[in-house]
């Protein structure tokens, strides 16, 4: 009996991983080019500050090393029928365009550099360009370059095919595929989450002024490899005071999310942290509603960030104007209710999380439930791994925000859940 796993981000991987080390074959469908998730795009863990690379990379490597996983990368799941036990599964396998057998790193350079066109690189958040040919981030697993058709000008007008030039590896011809599997035995769903757009909240001037960005920006920047080479530059210069804007997009039932996003508070406290490090003579100041440092360690990393000089104030945001070249948050003092001004060279808009745009078609497929908010709906709030659907699973922010560690957790238990069941089918 084989389980389907849909998502390759923290929990899709573990969950894949203690499924196949127990002796199942498993298909894990990921999205996008690369294995990794969102995580991949954040440098340092809290409260740990050591690096996710150091993590995410090796789980990567042995999930796609695995001789009982098959990866399809770049590809959906399209359709589900049959029942816990014996699911019968389509999945859309989208064309890369790139034969990584046929090509290397050096044959990648080289089809990068004479591609003609360029586009907002979606990894560092449009802080810099990529090729229509590239490579998704610099540990992208599978790694090597693929070929994003939408802005490639061969399939635009014919008018390019310069890479098949320089690189053994280019097939234009390849198609969309439709694999089916069956004898699947159980499916577990972990497939993210989105972002808050801070454009929904125009109050905030997040699209009017370069020195109002997303925190995930912000953690492009601190990357020593990424768009910056880890410097904090905003339109040229380097901030010499920032202010940190929390729950934006979460605990807010005006843009529908009233939930806490879980994460913000803690992934401040680092970036704040790190920025201090950066820029040991900045002034930093977080505005907060209240501060939610619940997993271990995250207390004492708090205190820490203050030990820092970072200055902490409770504040709701209500409005952001510029003023010059500083940018000034607005803020309601909620304990001594009273509004109050941070004059700033940079805001750092600590966006919520949301579920998938995409998770109504998923669940439409699979047959499950959506709460009001969107994420996926568990058995009962005692088992957060089961769904309704007997045989299908649910783990990782698809549930419910949460960060990367109880991520991990959620995926090995929907594992132990997804392995219990297909035992007591096969007996
Ligand atoms: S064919 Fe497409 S990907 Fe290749 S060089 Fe031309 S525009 Fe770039
Ligand atoms: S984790 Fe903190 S910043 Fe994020 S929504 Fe909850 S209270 Fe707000």
């Amino acid at each position: 009996m084989k389980s389907l796993v849909i998502g390759g981000g923290p929990a899709g991987l573990q969950a894949s991983l203690d499924l196949a080390n127990a002796g199942y074959d498993v298909y894990l469908v990921e999205q996008c080019f690369s294995l990794g998730g969102r995580a991949v795009q954040i440098v340092k863990n809290y409260p740990s500050l050591t690096f996710i690379k150091d993590f995410m990379k090796p789980l990567m490597d042995d999930v796609y090393n695995h001789e009982k996983i098959t990866v399809f990368t770049n590809s959906e799941v399209i359709g589900v029928d049959g029942e816990a036990g014996n699911f019968k599964v389509k999945v859309e396998k989208r064309p890369t365009y790139v034969n990584l057998e046929e090509c290397n790193d050096e044959s990648c350079a080289k089809a990068m550099d004479v591609c003609p066109v360029e586009v907002p690189n979606e990894f560092n958040v449009g802080l810099d360009k990529r090729k229509a040919i590239f490579v998704p981030f610099s540990y992208s697993v599978p790694s090597g370059c693929v070929i994003d058709e939408k802005s490639c000008l061969h399939f635009k007008d014919g008018s390019c095919s310069k890479c098949s030039e320089v690189c053994g590896g280019i097939n234009f011809d390849e198609k969309k595929e439709t694999v089916e599997i069956d004898d699947i035995g159980s499916i577990i769903v972990a497939t993210g989450f989105d972002l808050f757009d801070p454009n929904l909240r125009p109050e905030l001037a997040y699209d009017k002024y370069k020195n109002v960005i997303t925190s995930l920006e912000f953690e492009r920047m601190l990357d020593e490899n990424g768009p910056t080479k880890g410097k904090i530059i905003v339109d040229g210069k380097e901030p010499k005071s920032i202010v940190f804007a929390h729950c934006i997009g979460s605990r807010d039932k005006k843009v529908d999310n009233p939930y806490c996003s879980r994460i913000c508070c803690m992934y401040t406290a680092k970036e704040a942290y790190m920025a201090k490090e950066k820029i040991p003579d900045a002034t930093i100041a977080v505005s907060y509603i209240d501060m939610r440092a619940f997993g271990k360690g995250y207390e004492q990393f708090y205190e820490e960030v203050q030990k820092k000089q970072v200055l902490y104030r409770r504040g709701v945001a209500a409005e952001i104007y510029g003023n010059g070249d500083k940018v000034v948050l607005r803020a309601e003092d909620t304990l001594l209710s009273e509004p109050y001004e941070f004059s700033t060279d940079l805001i750092v808009l600590a966006v919520g999380v949301e579920p998938r745009s995409d998770s109504a078609k998923l669940a439409k497929v699979l047959g499950l439930q959506l709460d009001d908010c969107g994420f996926f709906v568990e058995k009962n709030v005692y088992d957060t791994c089961e769904t309704e659907k007997d045989g299908v699973f649910i783990a990782g922010c698809c549930q419910g925000p949460k960060d990367i560690p109880d991520s991990l957790m959620q995926g090995s238990a929907a594992a132990a859940k997804a392995i219990g069941l297909m035992q007591r089918c096969n007996t």
